[in-house]
């Protein structure tokens, strides 16, 4: 049986994708603000290296996968800094700082849950999703601060979708044995979308958000979905971004992906040389 993370492990995907893991007779180290095994705080980097550190310990410092499903939506009263330290530095600085854990499995999985909304929502913040990937924490929040936080998210979550490709391919991540992929749900029933802090007016309008299914998603589909990405069935699987959204993607950009690829002179370079 393996060690497993999952952050946000007290409520809604989170807390599903632990309980499934464990019931699989799995480890199980949950992170998250309060009530479970590590409590910390992943929107603070003193919060993220108390976390990597007592993750580490707790698994004897290996851990064959992590699950990143910690965040704050943008239904709620959050300010839009605060949700770019906790939905993208809270996973990638995270899981950056258990690379070393990871490594030592020998083969080892890390799931982000990014989000259907960076492909579905218009009007993203590029400088907000650039910052992120290719900035510091301090400029990226006063943009996400900026912004609000209906324009945050989906950048926060566009930005983890890059990042997870742009990385998942290097030496430092499949080099090593660890796989690295991203899960986009869409629209799922949890207190993000229908808890007391969520907005009674901006929830509204996800009865609009086109669902080719007609209904949404249980926190459960996506746990399976992520178990599935930690398994060996994933093994061939490095760099995606899986959409589990009852279709929404698919209908609102039927021929925008798979993209035919004309490669620059640079990616060329990149690749051959
Ligand atoms: P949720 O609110 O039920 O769970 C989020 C969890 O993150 C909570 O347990 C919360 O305490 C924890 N968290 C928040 N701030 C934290 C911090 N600073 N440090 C540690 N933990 C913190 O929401 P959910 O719907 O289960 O969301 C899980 C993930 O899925 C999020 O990243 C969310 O953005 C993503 N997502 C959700 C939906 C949806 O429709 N519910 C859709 C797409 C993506």
């Amino acid at each position: 049986m393996a060690n497993f993370v999952v952050t946000g492990a007290r409520s809604g995907i989170g807390a599903a994708t632990a309980r499934r893991l464990a019931e699989s007779g799995n480890t199980v180290v949950g992170v998250d603000v309060a009530d479970v095994e590590v409590e910390a705080d992943l929107g603070t980097s003193a919060g993220r290296r108390t976390a990597v550190a007592a993750v580490t310990e707790s698994c004897g410092g290996v851990v064959h996968g992590v699950v990143c499903c910690a965040g704050l939506g943008s239904l709620s009263a959050h300010p839009g800094g605060k949700m770019v330290a906790v939905n993208y530095y809270g996973a990638v600085d995270f899981l950056s700082g258990l690379r070393p854990a990871l490594g030592r499995a020998g083969s080892a999985s890390a799931v982000v849950i990014s989000s259907s909304s960076t492909t579905t929502q218009p009007g993203i913040p590029a400088d907000l999703v650039h910052a992120c990937l290719d900035g510091t924490e301090d400029e990226a929040t006063a943009l996400g601060e900026t912004a609000g936080a209906l324009a945050a998210y989906p950048a926060t979550k566009l930005a983890l979708a890059w990042w997870v490709r742009r990385e998942a391919v290097q030496q430092n991540w499949i080099g090593e044995g660890i796989r690295l992929n991203a899960i986009a749900p869409g629209m799922i029933d949890t207190p993000m979308t229908g808890g007391p802090d969520v907005n009674p007016e901006l929830a509204k309008a996800l009865d609009y958000y086109p669902v080719p299914m007609g209904r949404r998603g249980r926190p459960e589909e996506i746990a399976a979905v992520a178990d599935f990405l930690l398994g060996p069935g994933a093994s061939l699987i490095c760099g995606t971004v899986l959409f589990a959204d009852g279709g929404t993607d698919a209908v609102c950009r039927p021929t925008d992906w798979p993209a035919a690829w004309s490669p620059s002179n640079d990616d060329l370079a990149r690749l051959f040389s």
